[in-house]
């Protein structure tokens, strides 16, 4: 992946070339985000970057053996560890290694993924997956070793909210006494669960909404829609573009929100509790991203109405 192809964030992209120019990259850096804007898409690309023999002053090559396989996510140095669950497959003590082909294959089909596509992906239905301590020791040793190919060795840590207390413990030695030319890119969408005592060793990059003008001109290009629509999306979108597609294709669908909203206001209006209940019942059984967007355009519904109520119709 290459900076050129993460959405929005200029001046991160340009601090961190900074930091490789200057050769300060600090072992580890906690990426801190919303779902949806680039984190990890962002971490890749700067490893990529720091690793391309013919890197520019803006970005990798693309181009080299180096950057081909970190394109595709094979690249022997570049280690990966996530959220996983016990499957049909995989019975007990599940690790991010038994998942890494579908790890491969959602990432590199969309890196603005949610964590329920890659559970899906998996096979751990609806199961919250956690990093336990059998994969925080599998990282010590992926780390402990000399890199395959001479370089600086990446372990990119996504969702590191959850891992639990043990694994936690267990990687604090390794942010203690970094092994040479290693870093670790953390990312989280919650940072306020973990443990101040990873924080304090880590750089956080506490990320910004995606540019609004930048993600627009993105959904213009992915989604062939006109620039008010798209600036529309992109204002709704809350900076996330993993949001943006999602009201987008939503929307083109007709959005069954829309009832389940109508239904929850009357029936809040009406105080007919029943019919209350039972809309909550209907978004039980969403999966949890989806609850997530049926949140976020419930909360932008209300919005409106209230700005309406106030009378700044131009506003909406
Ligand atoms: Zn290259």
């Amino acid at each position: 992946m290459q900076f050129s192809s993460v959405v929005g964030h200029n001046d991160t992209k340009r601090q961190l070339i900074k930091l490789g120019s200057d050769g300060r990259v600090p072992h580890a850096i906690l990426f801190g985000e919303e779902p949806g804007y680039g984190a990890l898409p962002l971490s890749l690309a700067f490893a990529q970057y720091l690793s391309c023999p013919n890197r520019t002053e803006t970005d990798s090559c693309g181009s080299c053996p180096s950057c081909n396989k970190f394109e595709k996510l094979i690249h022997p140095d570049l280690h990966f560890a996530f959220p996983v669950s016990t499957t049909k497959k995989i019975t007990s003590k599940p690790v991010s290694d038994n998942f890494i082909d579908s790890w491969r294959k959602v990432v590199r089909a969309n890196p603005y993924m949610g964590e329920q596509e890659l559970y899906d992906e998996m096979g751990a239905e609806n199961k919250l997956g956690n990093i336990g301590v059998a994969e925080a020791s599998l990282i010590f040793r992926k780390l402990s070793m000399t890199a395959f190919e001479g370089g600086n060795k990446y372990m990119v840590i996504w969702l590191a909210e959850r891992m639990n207390q043990e694994a936690s413990n267990k990687l604090l030695k390794l942010l203690e006494e970094p092994p040479k030319d290693t870093y670790l890119f953390l990312i989280s969408q919650s940072v306020d669960r973990i443990l101040p005592t990873i924080l304090s060793r880590c750089r956080i990059i506490k990320l910004s909404p995606i540019d609004r003008h930048l993600l627009s001109e993105r959904l213009m290009i992915e989604f062939g829609i006109s620039e008010s629509d798209a600036t529309l999306w992109a204002k709704i979108s809350g900076g996330s573009l993993s949001r943006a597609r999602r009201a987008i294709s939503e929307s083109q669908e007709t959005s069954a929100f829309d009832n389940l909203i109508a239904d929850l206001i009357n029936g809040c209006l009406s105080r007919e509790l029943m019919n209350v209940i039972s809309v909550w019942e209907e978004v039980a059984m969403l999966t949890r991203e989806r609850q997530r967007d049926f949140c976020y355009k419930l909360i932008e519904y209300i919005r409106r109405t209230y700005i309406l109520s106030l009378g700044s119709e131009e506003l909406i």
